[in-house]
């Protein structure tokens, strides 16, 4: 479902080169649950953006859902940023101006869907504990509830893949926990694939496999 290959990232800032990506190979199947750990500045967040169609490589292929993202165009790099990825961020990333169902819809809206929420998206709202908050503004809500709101957000396109950096990295270990259980939980019953990064190796233990980074390689698995 994803297939990424000999990728590499350089940033370029003024005259210096920051190689992030030193060549990077990955496969993840559908259904597939992967943790991505490593030292800060492994490389992490670079293979996220990319992958997420937010940052494109300096060369390698990446396929998500047979689309090579290195041949498309940016208009169609947007179409499936909004349609087949989904992104969960260690701070949440919700308009603090809109409600939390506001959130949703906005996305919903960008993602070319409208009409009323199905019943299976009303459901998960149901397990992911937050039906109840969805008129209040994110300041009104516990990091916990932002983050579940956020995961909700990321998931009402249907996405092929779920994104997530450091998703628990700004919560506690109840509301850790929580967020952890739900992506769980997510993918063993709703088979949802889910790539995620993290610093926590209780985190990570939820995963299917650990890929581990460093340098800007894959260096280990397990
Ligand atoms: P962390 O665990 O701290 O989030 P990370 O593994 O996510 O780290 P990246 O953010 O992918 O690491 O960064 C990889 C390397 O690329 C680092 O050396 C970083 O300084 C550099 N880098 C990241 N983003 C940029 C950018 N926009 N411009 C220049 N260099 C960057
Ligand atoms: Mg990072």
């Amino acid at each position: 479902i994803i297939r990424v290959k000999d990728l590499k990232k350089i940033y370029r800032v003024g005259e210096i080169e920051v190689p992030a990506l030193r060549g990077v190979s990955l496969d993840i199947q559908p259904g597939e649950f992967v943790s991505v750990v490593g030292p800060s500045g492994s490389g992490k967040s670079t293979l996220f953006h990319i992958l997420g169609g937010l940052a494109s490589p300096t060369s390698g292929l990446v396929k998500i859902d047979g689309e090579d993202l290195s041949a498309i165009t940016d208009r169609e790099r947007t179409r499936l940023r909004r349609t087949k990825v989904g992104f969960v961020f260690q701070r949440y990333n919700l308009l603090p101006t809109l409600t939390a169902m506001g959130n949703i819809e906005m996305a919903r809206y960008f993602g070319g869907n409208t009409g009323p929420l199905e019943q299976s998206f009303i459901d998960l709202l149901k397990t992911l504990g937050i039906h109840s908050r969805l008129h209040h503004k994110p300041r009104a809500l516990s990091g916990g509830e932002q983050q579940r709101v956020a995961i909700a957000r990321a998931l009402v396109n249907h996405p092929t893949i779920l994104l997530a950096d450091e998703p628990t990295g700004n919560l506690d270990t109840e509301n850790s926990v929580k967020v952890l259980d739900v992506l769980r939980d997510l993918n063993s019953r709703l088979g949802q694939t889910i790539l995620m990064i993290t610093h926590n190796p209780e985190a990570a233990a939820y995963g299917h496999r650990t890929v581990l980074m460093r340098d800007g390689r894959i260096v280990g698995e397990n």
